[in-house]
């Protein structure tokens, strides 16, 4: 039988990393055509040799040179720079793009492999936040399915397995509320990013582990959603449940409410998209019903954790507005991770960009990207004053 050829874009970070893990569980049905990653070369070039693609890339031009002597003895094609990523997207090589960089710099090697007509299995939220509706658009055209690989709407898309046309009154996105949960704002006011980093549930990148505790992570998942399942802003709710064993739910017209649940790993929304429409067998941990485990659910805090308000308002207002959000948002967190900003600071960054930053209604792709650069160059200015 012939392996699908899986293109890992991020292979180096958590969902990378953890994908790599089911393929090699599942040698029979995967097989890794295309690697790459922006800094981490050593474990690039582990991974090169253990898994044997045909096309390596590196991000940084600058380790080039020794991805290039590591692999000398074999036959993978290598390359290196931004440019070099995103023609690999356009490659003939593969089945399925794994969409796991981070940010909006997974933006253009999605496009591109959409345009390319191949699957997308889709960790980076950040492509449906920036420009959801036209990539939406795109993967309609080329009849490109685009398989949600974050646990929440990996929950939804496996809830609406044999729904047909069954309209869906809304959905509820689970939020376990962070390491943070129940903090004021005086508390806040003081904390650092290695406390923000360790999240309760969850082992994750540095940028979506501080997303999670400042809950815009939800909020770009509320956003991520809309675009996913066509929903109208109102649909999107939100409800934090600190055991994440609820994923998400589905409430139908008729009121009946469909969940799916386990145990919180990663791999399990991996592999599903991957091998989707297919569950494949696994040893992974299961969730025991006869542990005592009381499964709660409340309200989130949106006047602590502002910033889910202000996604809230972008999800409502559209337009530029998501894309302004999120590229404030990477600057924020990019400079609390390097103890440039406080914790708090980063609400505030985010909202005067977003207050700042010129509202268009319809963007272009183009509008996009320069909506993007406009809205670091502020947030970036303001942290220099
Ligand atoms: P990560 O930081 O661990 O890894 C990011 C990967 O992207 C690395 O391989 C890195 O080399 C690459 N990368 C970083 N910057 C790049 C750039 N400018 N150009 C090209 N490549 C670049 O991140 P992660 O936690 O694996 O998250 C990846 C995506 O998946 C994010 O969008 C995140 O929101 C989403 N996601 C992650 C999880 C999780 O559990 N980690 C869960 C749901 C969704
Ligand atoms: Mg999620």
């Amino acid at each position: 039988m012939q392996t699908k050829r899986i293109a890992i874009f991020g292979s180096t970070g958590s969902i990378g990393t953890q994908a790599l893990e089911v393929i090699a569980e599942n040698s029979n049905l995967f097989s890794v055509a295309i690697l790459t990653a922006q800094n981490n070369v050593d474990l690039l070039i582990k991974q090169a040799l253990q898994f044997n693609p045909q096309i390596v890339v590196i991000g940084d031009e600058k380790k080039y040179q020794t991805l290039k002597e590591a692999l000398a003895n074999t036959t993978i094609t290598i390359a290196a720079g931004e440019a070099a990523i995103i023609e690999a997207a356009a490659s003939d090589i593969y089945d399925m793009m794994l969409a796991a960089i981070v940010g909006y710099a997974g933006l253009k090697p999605t496009l591109k492999a959409i345009e390319n007509g191949k699957a997308i299995a889709l960790a980076n939220k950040e492509t449906l936040v920036v420009a959801g509706d036209i990539v939406m658009k795109k993967a309609l055209e080329k009849r490109v399915p685009i398989i949600p690989v974050d646990s929440e709407h990996s929950a939804i898309f496996q809830c609406l397995v044999g729904e047909g046309r069954n309209k869906i009154e809304k959905i509820i996105l689970t939020a376990s509320g962070g390491p943070f949960l129940g903090r004021k704002p005086n508390f806040l006011v003081n904390v650092k990013r290695d406390h923000a980093l360790q999240h309760p549930n969850w082992s994750m990148g540095a940028k979506i582990s501080i997303d999670s505790s400042t809950l815009m992570n939800k909020g770009l998942e509320m956003i991520e959603a809309k675009w996913l399942f066509n929903l109208q802003p109102q649909q999107v709710q939100v409800v934090v449940h600190p055991q994440s064993i609820i994923h998400s739910m589905i409430q139908f017209e008729d009121g009946s409410i469909k969940a799916q649940m386990g145990l919180p790993d990663m791999k399990l929304p991996i592999q599903y998209a991957m091998a989707f429409p297919q569950r494949l067998a696994n040893n992974f941990k299961r969730y025991d019903f006869k542990k005592p485990n009381a499964l709660t659910f409340e309200e989130p805090d949106l006047k602590t954790f502002r910033n889910l308000s202000l996604a809230i308002d972008a999800l409502h207002k559209g337009g530029n507005l998501p894309c302004i959000m999120n590229a404030a948002n990477e600057i924020a967190v990019f400079a609390f991770l390097r103890n440039r900003i406080g914790f708090l600071d980063m609400t505030e960054l985010i909202e005067r960009t977003m207050n700042k930053i010129p509202f268009i209604e319809k963007p272009t792709l183009k509008d996009y990207f320069d909506s993007d650069g406009e809205a670091r160059n502020f947030a970036a200015s303001i942290i220099q004053m």
